[in-house]
């Protein structure tokens, strides 16, 4: 059996906050330089499932601080990512259900110089929703909404995507399936060339806060902790309330 030992890095947003969604700046810093050092390959998204070895790294949301300190940091070590993108809220405040307190997305001047910057611009729906609520014409509405604006304000074909929330059913997979080449999920699993490509594993920097814990990731040492995890994230699933 081949060993599905490449992965997809999910990153929301770099501040000082402490919040679920953030990692702060130094310490993203700290672990693009791990990933460096490892010499594991760092490919765009859209070469995850065809390298092995290799790591992608993806931004959901498009945070203004991917601009103040993903992207130097990227830049400095020639790292390919992907930001997904929330269209109807480009140059606003992130404001949907479980957001926490509003943060600054990138507007489209900022994301139009994404691209010569080696990070593509994949879709995160028009408003965010969670999409397994919504009827399948809604469904199509918001992901074509959404990706004929990228591709209209930045010139650039955008064949990514991720589904809000991770939330996807059947429905909602095969309707983004027909859509974009890559779809990115919340499944906390490595990435093999088996992978489904409408419904592709990421693993949450939620989960490799220490440095030590994103070390053993990168050098190929993390597969019976991410099983664990993955395995706690299911019982959590089925469990109102639960913490851990
Ligand atoms: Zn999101």
């Amino acid at each position: 059996m081949a060993s599905a030992d490449s992965f997809i890095l999910t990153y929301h947003s770099l501040d000082e906050s402490g919040s679920v969604i953030s990692v702060t700046p130094q310490l993203f810093r700290r672990q693009m330089a791990m990933l460096n050092a490892s010499g594991r390959k760092v490919v765009p998204l859209e070469l995850i499932t065809a390298t092995p070895n290799a790591a992608a790294i993806t931004f959901d949301d498009g945070y203004v601080n991917f601009f103040d300190h993903a992207l130097p940091v990227l830049d400095d070590f020639g790292f390919p990512s992907t930001v997904f993108v929330v269209s109807r809220l480009c140059g606003r405040q992130s404001a949907w259900a479980g957001s926490g307190p509003g943060r600054p997305l990138m507007d489209w001047g900022q994301l139009r110089q994404l691209w010569s910057r080696r990070v593509s611009v994949g879709a995160h729906t028009a408003t965010h929703a969670d999409l397994r609520n919504l009827a399948p014409g809604a469904v199509a509405g918001e992901l074509d909404e959404c990706r004929c604006e990228i591709e209209q304000r930045t010139g650039r074909k955008v064949r990514t995507f991720a589904y809000p929330y991770g939330a996807a059913d059947a429905q909602v997979r095969r309707i983004a399936a027909e859509r974009f080449d890559w779809c990115c999920g919340v499944e906390l699993d490595f990435v093999g060339p088996a992978a489904d490509p409408a419904l592709l594993p990421r693993l949450d920097m939620f989960y490799f806060d220490s440095p030590s814990r994103f070390a053993r990731l990168v050098e190929g040492n993390a597969q019976q902790y991410v099983a664990l995890r993955r395995a706690l994230r299911r019982i959590r699933a089925m469990i109102p309330f639960a913490r851990f």
